[in-house]
């Protein structure tokens, strides 16, 4: 047997919760009310911030890499900027942008 916390009357069940028989009160409580409390949005954290940050950068002033070719038009020198896309014990990824046609791709080391 229950009372209520509010005016001392009985509680009657109503399914997962107590509620108190006297209609001026009808103080409810259990289970139902701690899970709405509880219940909270857990929304997917969008996962294209990681590798789309690059192209916005700002490659200008940022060094130049002379080891690769453009796909798009062969030109021989890039600049690149470095990011850690991955987990700390990956290796990071080089971002690069052409200096001549501003083709921008990534390379995988
Ligand atoms: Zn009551
Ligand atoms: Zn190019």
């Amino acid at each position: 047997m229950q009372f209520c916390d509010e005016c001392g009357s009985m509680m009657k069940s109503m399914g997962s919760k107590m509620v108190c028989a006297n209609d001026d009160c009808q103080h409810t409580t259990g289970k139902d009310e701690e899970k709405a409390a509880e219940f909270v949005s857990t929304e997917e954290q969008g996962d294209s911030e990681v590798i789309e940050t690059s192209e916005d950068a700002n490659f200008e002033g940022k060094p130049t890499a002379n080891d690769v070719i453009c796909d798009k038009c062969g030109h021989d020198t890039a600049w690149y900027t470095i990011k850690q896309t991955g987990a700390a014990d990956e290796p990071p990824t080089r971002f690069f942008k052409c200096q001549d046609c501003g083709y921008r791709w990534r390379e995988y080391s």
